[in-house]
């Protein structure tokens, strides 16, 4: 007999969590304005709220925590994780921020002028609003298959080429580089083939521009090329990861997410201009070269971190489970965007809830009904996340409307997975009952979604 699945670790330390019941969570909601980030963890019994620095730490991250070096200057922890980086991507140049969106900050406060255009496949949120913020223009240039959630495609995060070329022919001296979100987040956690970065490579070099890869989930994507993309099958994590970088002039990294961490990011680069220029934002932003945002002991998590994370059967469990998740969900007939991304199911909200209309968000309002039947906090990446129109103030209602069930790296088990499978399944089979969503009371002119406030329509 073939033996069963299972997961590559064994667990040393558990954290209890708590049911509540639906009264209390109706309450309780009542209290968070129906905006679940309101919510107290505490009243979470299953958090799927975001992948990002809720993951475990491994017993030997947690050693290397008491190995860590906190000299203000030239901690030995800032060169083994220099070291880790070099060996994984192949830069050279290393600047530690205190997460991703540091790293963004720092250098983009080097690259980007106003009047700027930086193409790219769905800038996540951070990325457009520091692109924005120096009034220079993100533009989009996915491929269209990502907006089709059930097509089945093995790299819906690609970048289209065409779409691409076009801006460069026609805004070349606008553009200081091009940027490449691996696994492509908003999207759905959909991973870019190599066939997809290369080509971007071979456009960026015959317009003379460089390239960042926006590294998030590197590792993710690495696994989804070994085991979708023809060629790579016998290829270790390691060796793919070196070729994905190959494509890339430098990286900004959230160590929150691929990194196994709960804080941190960093800048890396294989060219000496872009570190002496992102230096001189460092210092004043993040701190002294050697530590950036970090502490010494973080680095030396990280370090950890990045090299098992870039094994195979580390990232072989990872996906598995929300691949597990896919299927409980595929069962049930629940729709989500196909296939199942690297570190979220992307429910498709407006599959479900076709009674409420948009204007009373049908994503957001399900993300209530699921909170409600279980104590289960996803988030929503919908019309409430979109914001206004900067110009017209209308609601942005142009895009897709998900629930995202984020599931955190070594966290939960597949039992945790059955439960919210068969919370989903029971809200599913009274979506033709909820007929009213929810409208703003109110909300902040950017990044609505944090601390929007809420009230029930029926
Ligand atoms: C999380 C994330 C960021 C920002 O990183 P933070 O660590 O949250 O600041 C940037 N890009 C992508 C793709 C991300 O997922």
């Amino acid at each position: 007999m073939e033996l069963p699945y299972a997961e590559s670790w064994k667990i040393k330390m558990v954290e209890p969590i708590v049911k509540s019941t639906r009264e209390q969570r109706e309450l309780w909601l009542k209290d968070a304005n129906y905006n679940v980030f309101q919510l107290r963890a505490d009243q979470v019994y299953i958090d799927c709220l975001t992948d990002s620095g809720t993951g475990a730490m491994s017993d030997r991250q947690w050693a290397a925590l008491m190995t860590g070096d906190e000299s203000y200057a030239g901690a030995r922890s800032f060169y083994e994780l220099k070291d880790t980086i070099a060996r994984i991507t192949g830069f050279e140049y290393v600047i530690p921020t205190h997460q991703g969106r540091a790293a963004e900050n720092v250098l983009f406060s080097a690259l980007i002028k106003p009047g700027d255009i930086i193409p790219g496949n769905s800038h996540f949120d951070t990325t457009k609003g520091h692109i924005e913020s120096r009034h220079a223009l993100a533009v989009d240039c996915t491929v269209d298959e990502a907006k089709d959630t059930q097509l089945e495609a093995p790299f819906k995060g690609n970048v289209d080429i065409k779409k691409l070329e076009n801006v460069l022919e026609h805004n070349s001296d606008k553009i200081p580089f091009i940027i490449v979100t691996i696994t492509n987040n908003t999207a759905g956690g959909q991973p870019v083939s190599l066939e997809n970065l290369k080509a971007v490579r071979a456009l960026a070099d015959k317009y003379g521009k460089r390239v960042i890869f926006d590294s998030a989930r590197f590792a993710e994507n690495a696994y989804f090329i070994k085991v979708r993309e023809k060629g790579y099958e016998d290829w270790t994590i390691k060796d793919i990861c070196l070729e994905i970088f190959k494509n890339a002039d430098g990286m900004t990294m959230s160590a929150k997410k691929d990194g196994l961490v709960n804080m941190g990011g960093f800048i890396a680069t294989r060219h000496e201009d872009w570190y002496e220029s992102a230096k001189k934002y460092c210092i004043p932003f993040e701190g002294y070269l050697t530590y950036g945002g970090m502490n010494g002991r973080d680095m030396a998590a990280l370090a950890v971190g990045l090299d098992e994370n870039t094994e195979y059967d580390m990232l072989h469990t990872r996906i598995h489970q929300v691949e597990y998740l896919a299927k409980k969900l595929d069962e049930y007939g629940v729709p989500y965007q196909r296939p199942a991304g690297g570190h979220a199911i992307f429910v498709d909200a407006s599959l479900i809830l076709t009674k409420v209309p948009k204007e009373e968000f049908p994503a957001q309002t399900l993300t209530v009904e699921l909170y409600k039947e279980a104590g289960i906090r996803g988030c929503e990446i919908g019309y409430i996340l979109a914001d206004r129109d900067p110009v017209t103030r209308e609601n942005r209602f142009d895009g897709l409307d998900f629930v995202r069930l984020a599931i955190p790296r070594r966290t939960y088990t597949d039992n945790h997975m059955n439960v919210i499978a068969a919370a989903l399944k029971n809200v599913y089979d009274r979506r033709n009952e909820i007929k009213r969503g929810l409208k703003i009371v109110w909300e902040a002119e950017l990044m609505r979604h944090f601390t929007v406030k809420l009230e029930p329509l029926a």
